[in-house]
């Protein structure tokens, strides 16, 4: 009797282990991020997203309250990819010690375009090391050589791996919740693959050499890899500095050569240059595409499958415009 009693005690204590009062304090640097930790980790975390919906991460500058938001995270949630340069100060000011969440970690990095390697010089050069390859340390914002192109998120193939890498740092920081964090995951993952295959069924409804699109800024070089479409831009990867006159004469010309009848901003770009475009090339604008940011709850793209959701019908829509 005393022996079963003294079990029961230790199996009581074990099984009853303290539930955790707090939950994680989670720092994700952009809508899209935040969004996956949503549905990977619900109300468990406490979540604070940087670059909120409709925000410009490339041109974001972080001030004292985002310094204090990081101040007693327990991680921190980024791309990578040199898309948050901006992330290396701010952790520094808050002398943050809570380990990066490196989305994009292991996805193939594509190199970004010829034609735009030299006007994006503005904005980038902290933190980085050119002469390094990209690594992983989970105690330090990745370094990466400069020419990647950041917008990994837009192939559906890579966001499942974001989705792994957020899965597998959420349960890491925080074990007691591993078990629903990793079946959150899977269910999230399966509606990826599953929206990955509806993508490539609406862009298969264009012939391919109609599947051609002109974009405000360079965000969607892994969603035309992906699924076999070719998009120009005349500002690049960042979106930051103004396109010269003579690359604008370009891109007009080639609109008019190739007969592109698609015509894109992006939500969280100035219309004004593709006004330009469209008038002087006939070209219609197609509407307004999510790029680098979600929008607000209620609005047209307010979670990263949504995004998806509105994006490609209207660009298959434009595509096949006479
Ligand atoms: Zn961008």
């Amino acid at each position: 009797m005393k022996r079963f009693l003294a079990s029961l005690t230790l199996a009581l204590t074990i099984g009853v282990a303290p539930v955790s009062a707090e939950p994680l304090k989670v720092v994700a640097s952009f809508s899209i991020l935040g969004d996956m930790v949503e549905r990977i980790a619900g109300d468990r975390v406490e979540l604070t997203v940087l670059v909120g919906p409709g925000g410009d991460a490339h041109s974001f500058e972080p001030g004292p309250a985002h310094a204090a938001a990081l101040a007693d995270a327990k991680l921190l949630v980024v791309n990578g990819l040199g898309f948050e340069p901006w992330m290396v100060r701010l952790a520094a000011a808050a002398k943050s010690k809570a380990p990066y969440a490196v989305a994009s970690f292991g996805i193939n990095p594509r190199e970004m375009d010829e034609d735009h390697a030299h006007d994006h010089g503005h904005g980038h050069g902290d933190g980085h090391d050119h002469g390094h390859k990209h690594s992983h340390d989970s105690q330090g914002y990745p370094s990466v050589p400069h020419d990647f192109d950041p917008h990994a998120w837009q192939n559906l193939a890579n966001g499942v791996v974001y989705v792994r890498n957020i899965a597998d740092a959420l349960a890491k920081a925080d074990p007691e919740n591993a078990d629903a964090y990793e079946t959150n995951a899977a269910a999230y993952i399966a509606e990826l693959q599953e929206l990955d295959a509806w993508v490539r069924a609406e862009i298969g409804k264009v012939p391919p050499e109609r599947r051609k699109v002109i974009t405000t800024h360079d965000a969607f070089g892994y969603f035309g890899d992906a699924y076999g479409i070719e998009f120009h831009a005349p500002l690049g990867i960042s979106g930051g500095a103004q396109p010269s006159a003579q690359a604008l004469a370009r891109l007009i010309d080639q609109i008019r050569a190739e007969n592109i009848k698609a015509l894109f901003i992006e939500t969280m770009s100035d219309a004004r240059m593709m006004e330009t475009v469209s008038r002087e090339t006939g070209a219609e604008m197609g509407g307004a595409l999510y790029s680098d940011a979600l929008s607000r709850a209620g609005g047209d793209a307010p979670t990263y499958v949504a995004m998806f959701r509105h994006n490609v019908p209207l660009l298959v829509a434009a595509m096949l415009k006479d």
